[in-house]
């Protein structure tokens, strides 16, 4: 037996990502995008970065300090 496709209240999962407000699973992907990127930026020696690129285009960490110009 194939498991169908989980329901919800309002519908299928792949609906759950539709919904216009900010509920707990996009809350949950926000959460897990940031814990990835954490763990990409802690792992990236960043060299493929050059002199003067400001975020590594690697990883995406910052190179410089945020507050400067
Ligand atoms: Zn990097």
């Amino acid at each position: 037996m194939t498991p169908g496709p989980v329901r919800n209240p309002r519908g299928d999962a792949d609906r759950l990502f539709d919904l216009d407000d900010f509920g707990v699973v996009c809350a949950l992907d926000v959460a897990v995008g940031a814990v990835r990127s954490f763990l990409r930026q802690r792992a990236c020696r960043h060299g493929r970065a050059q002199p003067g690129d400001r975020f590594c285009a690697a990883c995406g960490a910052a190179l410089v300090a945020p507050e400067l110009p």
